[in-house]
Order: structure tokens, then sequence, then C-alpha cells
């Protein structure tokens, strides 16, 4: 497969190119790569040299990535790109997302094909970070659908306004990862911004399907105040979005700190359960962190674990109320 012409991007002078995809707006001189390793200037063209390249494949449980609220108990195909545009210290895929590995190609109707084969009900974009597979994607996405196979993209949501409003109506579910609620934070142990995540979190959520994901680290993004304002945040787009608190073990570059503590992560249930209709804790088994309840009457809807069970029917209605649950059902 030829390396594909890059979208969002423009050329300057002396061969120059800045690359839109993403906020870092890279600048990239003749014969380099932007800073996510996979857009490549050649003679003054940008180029996608990881199109359609994966990493690995693999065939999941949907509520692995996670994903609680998008057809329950279903397989999902999982591949991803080599790189990534956050440079996370706590990364727990750091080999696949900062070191260069060998991958494999798929077409988007050879991925259509694997994805049928092996029965999966959709394809998971996920393990580095899928944004930089942007060419791919837009040729890929169209192919699921009129195929009748589910997409969905797990992400550090790090899009710049216009790829993220033509990338979100084209994908069924997103979970983006919101790795902290702090500026600081971001700056120093992601290399990125929180602005721009926020941002692609309210276009994401207009147009799709929506879960986030926080990885609480503790010292570094454990402050139950932060949290308080995240929820706040994620409640003013909606109350219905499922939230995964998710606990971090010692990896990487910070291989120093302990695991999160269980009352670390009970706490900041508690604080989100005030805000949000849907909470969950991952990386951990506390009870009752992985049900969903119907936030109008009580009942369980969806056990998960040894006794799994959904109780919803295709349109995601409550049996004990009939209040509909948010989330893709069928
Ligand atoms: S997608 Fe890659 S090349 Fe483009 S701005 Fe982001 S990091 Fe730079």
């Amino acid at each position: 497969m030829e390396d594909v012409e890059a979208l969002h991007y423009q050329k300057k002078e002396e061969k120059k190119v800045e690359c839109f995809l993403c906020p870092h707006r890279c600048v990239i001189q003749e014969g380099k790569t932007g800073l996510c390793g996979v857009r490549e200037n050649r003679e003054g063209t940008l180029y996608s040299n990881s199109y359609g390249r994966t990493v690995t494949i693999n065939v999941d449980p949907v509520e692995k990535k996670p994903l609680y609220h998008f057809l329950p108990g279903s397989r999902i195909l999982s591949i991803g790109p080599n790189g990534c545009t956050m440079t996370c210290r706590f990364c727990q895929n750091w080999n696949i997302s900062q070191e260069k590995v060998p991958t494999r190609f798929l077409s988007p109707s050879s991925l259509a094909d694997l994805a049928a084969e092996r029965g999966c009900a959709g394809v998971a974009f996920t393990y580095t970070e899928p944004i930089i597979w942007f060419e791919y994607l837009i040729d890929t996405l169209p192919v699921l659908r009129e195929r009748g196979i589910k997409s969905v993209m797990v992400t550090n949501g790090y899009i710049n306004r216009e790829p993220g409003l033509e990338l979100a109506p084209m994908v069924d579910g997103f979970n983006i990862d919101l790795k902290g609620f702090n500026e600081e934070f971001y700056r120093k142990y992601c290399g990125a911004h929180l602005e721009p995540v926020r941002n692609f979190i309210e276009i994401a959520a207009e147009h799709s399907h929506v879960e986030v994901t926080n990885l609480i680290i503790p010292t570094l993004n454990d402050d139950m105040d932060e949290i308080e304002e995240m929820v706040i945040f994620l409640s003013g787009i909606s109350r219905s979005i499922p939230l995964h608190f998710s606990r971090f073990f010692p990896q990487y570059r910070m291989d120093h700190l302990d695991s999160t503590p269980g009352e670390t992560l009970s706490s900041a249930f508690d604080i989100a359960k005030r805000y949000l209709d849907y909470v969950y804790l991952g990386n951990i088994f506390i009870e009752g962190t992985d049900k969903t309840r119907c936030p109008s009457c009580g009942s369980v809807v969806i056990e998960r674990g040894g006794y799994a069970r959904n109780e919803l029917n295709e349109s995601g209605e409550c049996p004990g109320c009939g209040k509909i649950i948010k989330g893709v059902w069928s």
C-alpha cells in the first residue's frame, strides 16, 4: 500500500508544511515527521505513513474498551496505529505508542471482511491514538457503516475543531480519555493541553455516543475538588454521559507511584454519582460499581462480570419504569 497524502495541512515556504489535524499544529521540515511520528513531509507534501497499518489485531469484549452502554456482551475487532499525539508518562501502551514496531496492512474492505469473519459486531480503533489515522478512518468508516458493522474510537480526543466535526458523525461510539481536569497536569505529564480535549468531548457528544474514562493516578490527578469540577463539566453536556474511573497501576515513567487506593476510587465514584447518572469503576472490583441502574426507578438493568445479564430491549427501555437508558443497544 502506497502512503496517502494527508488531509488538513497547508504547504509553506521552503517546502515546509503545517499540519492542522491536532492542536500541536506541527510545522514540519522536509524529510521530517510531526510529533506523532506518522505524518511525514516528503518534498513539501504531507503524507500519512501509517495508513491502514495496524500494530495488533484482537477480538475483545466491548466492555474492555471500556464501553458499557454500547451493545453489551458483543465482540469487537480491535486495531490501532503505531504512534500518538500525546506523550503520557503513565501510558499503558507505551511500547506501541512511543516506539516503532512492525505493522500489518488492512484495507478498509479487508478490515470489514475480517470483522465479519470473526463474528464481531463492530471495529474499535484503539490501543494507541486513532486520530492520527484520520485519512484511513475517513475511508474506512463509511465502508463499515455500509456493511452494518459498528465503529468505535478509543481516543485522547486531541483533535482540532474542523477535522473533529468531520469525524464525529461518522463514528458510532467514542470512549474519550479525559486524563485530568488541570491544564498543568496535561502539559507536564501528557505533553498536551486540556481545552481541546474538552472541546472535542462536546463535539463528539453532539454527534455520537460518548463515554469518558478518567485514570486516577495517586498524587497527580486525584484531587477531589478537581474531580468534582470535571464531573460538573461533563454533566453540563449531559447527565447521561457514562463515566469510567480507572485504577492506575505503576508503569512506564510513573513506575515509582503506588496503585490507586480503593478508597480514592470510591470517593470519586460518590462525588460523580451526585452529578451523573452512570458512573463505573474499572481495573478494580468494588461491589455495585460495574452495574447499570436505571436512574429513574433504581432497577439494575445491566449486570456485568460473572452474572452478566442485560434487561434492556433494543430501544434501551428500563423494564421497571420504561425510562430510556442512554446508549447504543442494537
Ligand atoms: S497530527 Fe501529528 S503532525 Fe499533525 S499536528 Fe498533530 S502531532 Fe503534529
